[in-house]
């Protein structure tokens, strides 16, 4: 198998088809979301920032990609949510090459803005783990009400889940994270995939993984 970045916009289903590669296939998830959102509950100046929807520093997010990638030695990881600029992928690429591990293949989750508005409206995710579930795709409830199903914990809403701040993380993703598309396909790593919904979309990475 190979290593996997997805790249997507908000609320596009990163998390939930990373999910599904974690429990069907073994892979190590490392969403440097859910890194940065356990960072924030002891760093108020982090946790403010987060709600704005802005992008971190490069720095910041290399930071954490290498010290997490050095544990990850021979296991089959998915970047979820990173590389997020240009600058951040030539910059992993040369961490790769330093840790000896392939980038692997890089799959766009292509879902349109009506859609992602609707999933972000209605996403509850849970605090410790990071799993996200749905309110209204009864594919992605948990299996009791407003519980994890991996951790027991109570779920809530994310705090950057709000329709103002996801068009700030909109405008953000076309800015900095879109060129992405053009700068792997020029390198033939792309595969766009209509996320429609999350068992489809599991179905075609694994054609391609
Ligand atoms: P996510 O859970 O991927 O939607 O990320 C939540 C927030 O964390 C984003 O809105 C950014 O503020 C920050 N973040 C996560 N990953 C990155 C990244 N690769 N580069 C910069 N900021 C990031």
């Amino acid at each position: 198998m190979k290593n996997i970045i997805l790249l997507a916009p908000p609320a596009a289903g990163k998390g939930t088809v990373a999910e599904l590669l974690k429990s069907r296939d073994g892979y190590v998830q490392l969403s440097t979301g859910n890194v940065l959102r356990e960072m924030a509950q002891t760093d108020k100046q982090l946790n403010e920032y987060l709600k704005t929807g802005k992008l971190v520093s490069d720095q910041m997010i290399m930071e954490i990609l290498k010290q997490k990638l050095a544990t990850l030695k021979d296991k089959n990881y998915i970047l979820d949510g990173v590389p997020r600029t240009v600058n951040q992928a030539v910059l992993y690429e040369e961490l790769a090459d330093e840790l000896g591990t392939d980038i692997g293949v890089v799959i766009y989750l292509n879902v349109p803005k009506k859609e992602l508005i609707r999933r972000i409206e209605s996403r509850i995710v849970c605090p410790s783990c990071g799993a996200s579930y749905s309110l209204i795709n009864p594919e992605l409830q948990p299996k009791k009400e407003n519980t994890c199903d991996y951790c027991d914990n109570e779920l809530i809403r994310r705090k950057d889940d709000t329709k103002e701040v996801f068009e700030e993380r909109l405008a953000e993703y076309k800015a900095k994270t879109a060129p992405l598309i053009q700068y792997y396909k020029y390198r033939n790593l792309l595969t766009e995939i209509k996320a429609n919904n999350p068992e489809e979309t599991y179905q075609l990475i694994k054609k391609v993984i």
